[in-house]
């Protein structure tokens, strides 16, 4: 009988339970006294145990219902290009409860000196896709336009190397371009620094569309001659997903059908050391647990805690990761309190706009059936990756609940003329929550997998390697899985029965 435990329980630790669980389906139904609930455990099974320090599960997931509202505390929507987020919730039983964003109005505002500008239709990847609506959109001036056609005669970089999305952008299309119209779009997803970000770690395709085509504009006009027809009778997807009370109902789903998993909450792992064989994993709370393989689903700087003792080296590549402390406060209203229209999926605000907050979704508009009838709900998205000139400047996110619900209710004044009072409020604080995949990523990555293929048995997951969004994380949690399991099938051939 083996033993794997996995640290963390947000989606990457979950998916990766889920695929482990001895018994996936959902735990027996209760049975007759003096019958265990538990089942037996067969020889030659593995035993599973999930720690998780919170006292939930579903880490940065985190859906609030109250009063018919719902409110997303952390995401709030998934790709569904992406496959495991789609597959995953098809294999919970959840397809009928996925819903793209609103079809009727896709509206999506951009900042641009205290006036929304509609962001121009067909941007695939980050990249404008479609001429019309960039020759006519007001926020990038004729100048920057023209700066933009450029990339059709710029040749590709011929050096090789990691350089930065603002450089690749700029270099291709303008710097313009980056500044109203990428870096806002970025900054919704890493709320990173594109001057600091590897592009070959966050958007590698951009390099290669280069490479293959000879430019952005050249590479999107051989896609769209490329573009497969839709099969008939599929169902088509939006781009973006969520589950109608929220994104906790994967979560929740999740956890029911983690049979035969030992989930321990409000316990926290403080090392994970050596022993023979495999390894021991102590708790907070003095207890020792012998494993045979680990999967580490922790944000980086805590797993570089957890193996600081065992291995120096992999746990400095792991702190070399840095994280962005962010925010989101949601903030409902009675329609008649809003004077503005909720007509679009909210704004987005360019860094050089010079405001604390990243983003307002309109969500009652994004996702209608997340307000009652006659109520707007909006989230403002606080706290950015520092800049050179930024690192020393005080944080807004260094204020109170109070000081950021003041923060988001004057943007919301200044922006779209709300002054009444939310009837209803929610801030969801992130202490260093969004991993910045930043130049030399791919460098720490590999230094790190150097460092684990020298203890066998160990795993990473989540989203401070190889994707940030949540099919990414369920990919690297079921593929850490899929590695402890070969890992421990080679055990077992090694073991005598
Ligand atoms: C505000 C916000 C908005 C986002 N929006 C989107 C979006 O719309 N779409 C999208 O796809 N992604 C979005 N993301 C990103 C996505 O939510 C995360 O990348 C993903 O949920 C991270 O999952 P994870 O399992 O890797 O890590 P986490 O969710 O951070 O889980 C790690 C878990 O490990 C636990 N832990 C840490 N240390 C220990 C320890 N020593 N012992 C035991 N347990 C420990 C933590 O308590 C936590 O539960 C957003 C993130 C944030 C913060």
């Amino acid at each position: 009988m083996t033993r794997i435990v996995i640290i963390g329980g947000g989606i990457a630790g979950l998916a990766a339970a889920h695929r482990l669980a001895p018994h996936p389906r959902p735990s027996p139904p209760a049975r007759p006294p003096g019958v265990p609930t538990e089942l037996p455990v067969r020889r030659g099974e593995r035993e599973v145990v999930l720690i998780e320090s919170d006292s939930r599960l579903g880490g940065k997931i985190v859906t609030d219902r109250v009063d018919g509202f719902v409110i997303e505390g952390g995401p709030d929507t998934f790709l569904s290009l992406k496959p495991r987020g789609l597959g995953l919730c098809r294999e919970l039983g959840l397809e009928d409860r996925l819903h793209g964003t609103n079809e009727k109005i896709r509206r999506t505002y951009v900042m641009r000196g205290n006036k929304l500008y509609e962001l121009p239709e067909g941007l695939t990847g980050l990249i404008p896709s479609r001429f019309g609506p960039m020759a006519k959109t007001g926020l990038i001036s004729p100048p920057g336009k023209l700066r933009m056609g450029l990339d059709y005669l710029i040749p590709p970089r011929s050096v090789n190397g990691d350089e930065s999305l603002a450089a690749f952008v700029g270099r291709r299309l303008g710097r313009e371009l980056y500044d109203r119209l990428i870096e806002p779009l970025m900054g919704g997803i890493y709320a990173g620094d594109g001057d600091q970000l590897s592009l070959a770690a966050t958007f590698p395709q951009l390099r290669q569309t280069e490479l293959d085509h000879g430019g952005l504009i050249k590479g999107m006009l051989a896609s769209k001659r490329k573009a497969p027809a839709p099969r008939p009778g599929a169902r088509q997807w939006a781009a973006f997903l969520t589950l109608t009370t929220g994104l906790a109902e994967i979560v929740e789903a999740l956890a029911g059908r983690l049979g035969g998993v030992d989930v321990r909450l409000g316990r926290q792992a403080t090392r994970v050391e050596p022993a023979s064989p495999g390894y021991t994993v102590q708790l907070e709370n003095g207890e020792t647990l012998a494993a045979d393989a680990v999967i580490f689903a922790t944000p980086a700087f805590a797993t570089a805690d957890l193996v600081a003792d065992l291995d120096p080296d992999m746990a400095v590549a792991l702190r070399g990761i840095p994280y962005v402390s962010t925010a989101t406060v949601s903030v409902a209203y009675p329609l008649a309190d809003i004077p503005r229209p909720l007509d679009g999926y909210g704004y987005i605000i360019p860094r050089a706009e010079n405001r604390p907050i990243l983003a307002c979704t309109w969500t009652s508009t994004k996702f209608p059936h997340r307000a009652p009838e006659g109520f707007g709900l909006i989230r403002a998205f606080i706290g950015r990756a520092e800049t050179v000139e930024t690192q020393h400047a005080a944080s807004p996110l260094d204020g109170t609940d109070d000081d950021l619900l003041a923060l988001v209710r004057d943007e919301l004044r200044r922006t779209m003329g709300i002054t009444a009072p939310p009837v209803l409020h929610r801030v969801f604080r992130w202490p260093k929550a969004m991993p910045q995949y930043t130049l030399g990523h791919l460098d720490r990555l590999a230094a790190i997998d150097k460092r684990l293929a020298a203890h066998p048995g160990l795993f990473v997951a989540g989203n401070a390697y190889r994707g940030i969004g949540i099919p990414d994380c369920i990919t690297s949690g079921e593929a850490a899985a899929n590695q402890a399991l070969t890992y421990l099938d080679t055990l077992a051939e090694r073991i005598p029965a």
